[in-house]
């Protein structure tokens, strides 16, 4: 995965940075989706499963404390 091609790139990743889920149009998750202001390299630190993901979707934020077993 070459994650250093995407730094700089304003094209949003519409998935979830916590579950994968797409949140683009027409998903059931775009209304409710929250954008993530942090860089992927913050995501990784955070150890996020999707860090290219740039927003993180209404059950993952309702739940984040809780491990999401997909
Ligand atoms: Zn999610």
């Amino acid at each position: 995965m070459k994650i250093s091609e995407k730094v700089g790139s304003k094209k949003l990743v519409e998935i979830c940075n916590h579950c994968g889920k797409s949140v683009s149009f027409g998903s059931g998750l775009f209304v409710n989706r929250i954008p993530d202001f942090n860089d992927i390299y913050t995501r990784i630190a955070n150890n996020l499963e999707y860090p290219e993901g740039d927003f993180v979707c209404i059950i993952c934020d309702t739940i984040h404390d809780e491990i999401v077993d997909i």
